[in-house]
């Protein structure tokens, strides 16, 4: 008896049918509707069903000791799965870099132009329209592309057979108010809000034993104009936003070296952070996103995919 143990044992350690001998590192899952994992004849029932599409417009940037550098990536893509799962979309990633001059003193930041990320985009968005997708919803996962984000999708409903919203601009409609209880210290690029989503949305990236509290040096107008801009009053926002975060190349001395010696643009704890927080956020805009398209659907009938696609 023992000697049969002893060959099953070594059955399972030898036999190819056993321990089949693949790539030590691949750990992926095969999520629905997600371009890059799909067969084209899954995209050939997905277009019989929808013509819609997400397209995460992200960025390759430092995110603090604690985030990783493709965290905007990450976000971008997870969260447009998990639309995906609850209501029918393609997602379509195209590039994983975006528009990161100011963090560039940071190593591992990569740098488009815009010129060039709008360009991608357009060119992919017309071999979707080519397949038969129609309606796009351009998705900034980068706030330093909202305003490429919004020129593409304004170049796909001015020159193409397309037509495309910028995801969060059209979900805000549903998302609830914030709440009357206001913030109390700044808190953005790689914060605790970040690193919060970060926590929900791809954890075991997030290295915590790295996060602690920040500080951030400004420029003194911009000091002064703090308290307002944390209350998110409206024009001190707008020329705070204007003139921080741009490259050091413009002397406005507002790169993100010349404000924190991290990368976190925060006055707050990282420690703060907690999935929970994370998962709450995602949920809302994964709710709001969802609540939007449902409705763009219901007033838009689908075509035929045979009016829609060019072959
Ligand atoms: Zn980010």
């Amino acid at each position: 008896m023992p000697k049969l143990i002893l060959a099953l044992v070594l059955f399972q350690f030898y036999s190819p049918f056993g321990h089949a001998q693949s790539n030590p590192l691949w750990h992926v899952q095969k999520i629905k509707n997600y371009l890059p994992h799909m067969t084209w004849p899954e995209v050939d029932q997905l277009l019989a069903r929808t013509d819609m599409v997400i397209i995460p417009v992200p960025a390759i940037e430092q995110h603090g000791p604690q985030l990783p550098i493709g965290t905007d990536y990450f976000a971008g893509e997870e969260l447009a799965k998990l639309i995906a799962q609850r209501t029918d979309v393609l997602v379509a990633p195209i590039l994983l870099p975006g528009i990161s001059p100011y963090h560039m003193e940071f190593p591992g930041t990569i740098a488009l132009s815009s010129d060039t990320v709008q360009r991608v985009y357009i060119e992919a968005a017309q071999s979707l329209i080519h397949h038969g997708f129609r309606r796009f919803l351009i998705f900034t996962s980068h706030m330093g592309n909202q305003h490429v984000s919004r020129y593409i999708a304004d170049r796909i409903n001015q020159e193409t057979a397309g037509t495309a919203v910028e995801l969060g601009d059209a979900a805000a409609a549903f998302l609830a108010k914030p709440t009357a209880v206001k913030p109390e210290l700044f808190d953005r690029h790689a914060g605790i809000d970040e690193t919060s989503r970060a926590l929900y949305l791809f954890p075991n990236l997030v290295d915590m034993s790295k996060a602690g509290k920040n500080e951030v040096t400004l420029p003194d107008h911009l000091r002064k104009m703090l308290p307002q801009v944390v209350a998110d009053e409206a024009v001190a926002s707008r020329v705070f936003l204007a003139e921080a975060l741009k490259p050091a190349a413009t002397g406005k001395h507002t790169s993100t070296r010349e404000m924190t010696k991290s990368g976190v643009w925060s006055e707050g704890d990282t420690r703060q952070a907690s999935a929970d927080r994370g998962r709450e956020d995602s949920e809302a805009f994964i709710r709001a996103s969802v609540q939007f398209i449902d409705r763009w659907k219901a007033l838009t009938p689908l075509k035929p995919l045979t009016e829609r696609r060019d072959y």
